[in-house]
């Protein structure tokens, strides 16, 4: 019976292969969600597609469910960025991001020490759940930063799956650690600045010194949220292109600068609170099936 589900599942893909590239059927088929019958875990099935999908771009879903169409692969090496360990095939990404990360290198690189970015994972070929790492960076509008400042721009394939990035912080986050510097807080202020992006994952205790430093316009600090890890790297997300259909954006971050919600943050990591007796255990949840992701993901998959 689950067999019979997936053969007319595949075929069901198959006859909406060809039909994508006009918008009335774009439109449509944007509307459907989450009507396959795909029982396949859908990070086994976009962790080995290679090569991205032919057709229009297009962001299908929500970060953390979804997929994209159409990306493009930022290429691994330009005069102001590289991308780094290039054997994850995560140098993917909708072009609003490719030209974003091209913009923002070039500003990074007229900071001193910084002779670009060196550029971690964004998506894969077809975006969707991946066999390690992130749960989000599924549409191709997630990508993250080293905060490793590029000091040369000609690091071999093998060098870049050799170096790593450093980290920022010190006393889990709460603070940042001498290799935290004004270059940083530039290169982040011009990143949130940018109106392509809706929100920057930054671990706490950095929000918080910039929250310090922060002269004039304070408007760009709201898109710093404070969240674990991300101390080796920030994380960028982009906004869906304006009317994109069956691209999900989230909630846009709280009003205001955000600064008194980071100092809770490190509050809460200098004085943890005592474990909440009444708190119910994290209910274990399965892996991403192809079907739980928008039905069009499963026609992606197929081009
Ligand atoms: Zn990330």
């Amino acid at each position: 019976m689950v067999r019979i589900s997936i053969a007319l599942a595949f075929i069901a893909a198959l006859s909406a292969c060809g039909g994508e590239n006009t918008p009335s059927q774009t439109a449509k088929a944007s509307v459907s969600t989450q009507g396959s019958n795909d029982n396949r875990v859908a990070k086994e099935v976009f962790g080995r597609i290679a090569t991205s999908s032919a057709g229009p771009s297009q962001s299908i879903g929500g970060y953390a469910r979804g997929c994209q169409a159409g990306a493009m692969q930022l290429p691994e090496t330009g005069s102001t960025w590289q991308a780094m360990r290039l054997s994850r095939n995560r140098n993917w990404a909708q072009p609003v991001t490719v030209d974003y990360i091209q913009d923002l290198s070039r500003f990074a690189a007229t900071q001193s020490g910084w002779s670009g970015l060196y550029v971690g994972d964004m998506s894969q070929p077809r975006g969707g759940p991946m066999l390690t790492g992130h749960a989000s960076h599924q549409t191709g509008l997630d990508a993250d930063i080293w905060m490793l400042p590029p000091n040369r721009l000609n690091l071999t394939a093998a060098e870049r799956e050799g170096i790593s990035s450093i980290t920022m912080q010190r006393a889990n986050g709460a603070y940042t650690n001498a290799s935290w510097t004004p270059q940083h807080e530039a290169i982040l202020k011009a990143a949130a600045s940018d109106p392509r992006v809706a929100r920057i994952f930054l671990f706490p205790g950095a929000k918080v010194e910039m929250c310090k430093n922060a002269t004039g316009d304070r408007s760009w600090l709201r898109k710093i949220r404070p969240w674990w890890g991300h101390h080796y790297h920030f994380h960028v997300r982009l906004n869906c292109r304006a009317g994109a259909a069956g691209c999900e954006d989230q909630a846009p971050p709280p009003p205001g600068d955000g600064c008194a919600e980071a100092q809770g943050w490190v509050d809460r990591i200098l004085n943890p609170p005592p474990p909440d007796p009444n708190a119910k255990p994290a209910t274990p949840r399965g892996p991403l099936l192809v079907a739980q992701l928008p039905g069009q993901c499963g026609r992606v998959i197929n081009h």
